[in-house]
Order: structure tokens, then C-alpha cells, then sequence
């Protein structure tokens, strides 16, 4: 059957497959996974970033998240030999990351199309933020990042284009996405957590997401994957989907709480599942298999 594949930009031979609510099609060629329908609940709901506490995550998950932001302003900066300082964080969220990378000493900008995150984000880092990508008052710019956003475009290879003319020559590209060969992709298949539709859109295995990236004009420098940030959480709310009516029930509580019986008995099983998790995540990131990647490529001339 013929479908669009986003990352290799043509329409190619492929396979349909419905899962519960939604449709993915996975292409021949690359073996991108792509969500072609989904049905039922809004994409972006409130709750998404935070309800109305207006803090996307608190608590040890809150602390993790600044943990991991800095150890990527940390790799990012090793990454710069010159005295390029000029950071742009594409789909900035709450601004955590770009808060770390200030503490780098880099200057910084981004841009967060989601209202209720873009205010999350101006008020955290007291300044302007953008709703599109990129400022042509301020471009180029040395660094442009870009976590766990690019599965949520639908067009890539337009943004990789767009990342392109607005770097420096031999600026640095950071971006990271989910990995669909992680172990607990295989483990669960459409009640992975890291699916999440209708979010994520489009799904790559690394090494057809770099090919790409070079053909538009990218060196890679640096691959990370050896990390349990996402892995965790994507064992004990995949295990809890087995046997929930409700997807991805435990990510949507650690934003908004655990209120009545069902979600504190989630809470329960979480807690009891979480040194399992912990394990489980340990040993896809030992084995280069986890939940997500992350990809440093610099501009080519
Ligand atoms: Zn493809």
C-alpha cells in the first residue's frame, strides 16, 4: 500500500496498521513509523502542561527533568570551540533547558508554540519568547536545540531546511526524539507509553533520522543514548496501559496529581513497579536500546 513517509519526503510502499483508537503506517524504506488517523482525545488538552498548578512536573520527576536539562547544556557547551554563545531552543516548553544553558553562559532564545507553556516559559526566564521558530533580527544564531519536538512536526525535513539557514557555518544542531528500536518499544508495541498519540506523529530509527540530517547538510559529531531519562517512566505507565482503560494514565497524573480511588491505585502500582522500571531502563541504556536518542550534528559548508 502507498503512504507519505515524512522523513524520506515521498510517497512510498508501506503497511497500515490500526491499533485501538489509531493508524500507523510504517514505511518500506526507511521503517518510519508514521500516525496517519487517530480518534478521541484532543492532542493538547490542559492537563498536558500542567493543569492548573501551571507547573508541568514538581517533585523528584521536576528534579530529574533540571538534572537532565543541565547535563545537555553541559554536552552542548563542550560542543562549541569557538566563542559562539547565541542559543536557540526550538519548542522551549517551560524553559528549563534554556535556564541551564543561561547558567553555561550562553545567550539564549527559543520559541514554544503552545500559549500555555510559551507563558510558562516567559515567566520563568523573564524574557520575550517566540510562538514560530526563529527571529531573522537575531539569526544566525551558533546552536540551535531542538528535545523531544521534531516527532511532534509534520514536516522534518522542512525544519531541518529551516534549522540549516538560520546557523552559523559550522553551528551546532542538537536534537533527540524517541527511539522506536528501544527494547521497550518492542515490549509493548501500541501500548508503549512513547507512542503517545495523537502527539507524536512520526517515529524514526536513528540511523535513517542521521542519513537524513547529512543529506540535508549535517555532519554528525556525537550520539547519546546511554541515559535513563525517559526510561523509567516508559516501562510503569506501558505496564500499567496493560492492564488501564485509560492510556498513559500514570505521565498524566505525575502533571496534574493522583485525585480519586483509580489514580491513587495507579500511584500504588507505580511505586511497586518502579524498581522493576528502574531496572528494565538500566539495562536497554547498558545495551544502547533506550527510550529515546539524541543526535549533536554541526553545519556543513
Ligand atoms: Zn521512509
Amino acid at each position: 500500500m502507498i503512504g507519505r513517509c515524512p522523513l524520506c519526503d515521498l510517497e512510498v510502499e508501506g503497511n497500515f496498521i490500526r491499533r485501538d483508537w489509531f493508524t500507523h503506517f510504517t514505511c518500506d524504506q526507511c521503517g518510519t513509523k508514521t500516525l496517519v488517523e487517530s480518534e478521541g482525545e484532543p492532542a493538547y488538552p490542559d492537563e498536558y502542561f500542567g493543569g492548573e498548578n501551571k507547573k508541568k512536573f514538581g517533585g523528584i520527576a521536576g528534579t530529574a527533568r533540571k538534572y537532565w536539562h543541565e547535563r545537555r547544556a553541559r554536552t552542548v557547551r563542550s560542543l562549541i570551540k569557538g566563542a559562539g554563545r547565541r542559543l536557540y531552543d526550538v519548542g522551549c516548553g517551560d524553559g528549563l533547558f534554556l535556564e541551564a544553558c543561561r547558567t553555561q553562559g550562553f545567550e539564549v532564545g527559543g520559541c514554544e508554540p503552545m500559549d500555555k507553556a510559551r507563558e510558562q516559559a516567559e515567566s520563568h526566564l523573564r524574557c520575550s519568547i517566540h510562538q514560530a521558530a526563529f527571529d531573522k533580527t537575531s539569526a544566525p544564531y551558533d546552536i540551535v536545540t531542538t528535545w523531544q519536538v521534531i516527532e511532534h512536526m509534520d514536516n522534518p525535513i522542512a525544519y531541518f531546511r529551516l534549522v540549516r539557514e538560520n546557523l552559523v557555518p559550522g553551528g551546532v544542531f542538537a536534537v533527540s526524539t524517541v527511539n522506536m528500536e528501544s527494547w521497550q518499544a518492542s515490549i509493548f508495541g501500541s501500548k508503549w507509553l512513547h507512542l503517545d498519540p495523537p502527539r507524536h506523529l512520526w517515529l524514526p530509527k536513528r540511523k535513517e533520522l542521521e542519513k537524513t540530517l547529512i543529506k540535508e547538510g549535517f555532519s554528525i559529531v556525537k550520539r547519546r543514548w546511554r541515559f535513563m531519562e525517559f526510561g523509567p517512566i516508559g516501562y510503569a505507565d506501558s505496564i500499567i496501559n496493560l492492564v488501564d482503560q485509560k492510556r498513559d494514565r500514570l505521565l498524566k497524573c505525575l502533571k496534574t496529581g493522583f485525585p480519586g480511588i483509580r489514580n491513587k491505585l495507579v500511584w500504588l502500582l507505580a511505586a511497586f513497579l518502579t524498581p522493576l522500571a528502574i531496572l528494565l531502563a538500566a539495562g536497554e541504556a547498558l545495551f544502547a536500546r533506550p527510550s529515546t536518542f539524541e543526535i549533536y550534528a554541526i553545519k556543513t559548508s
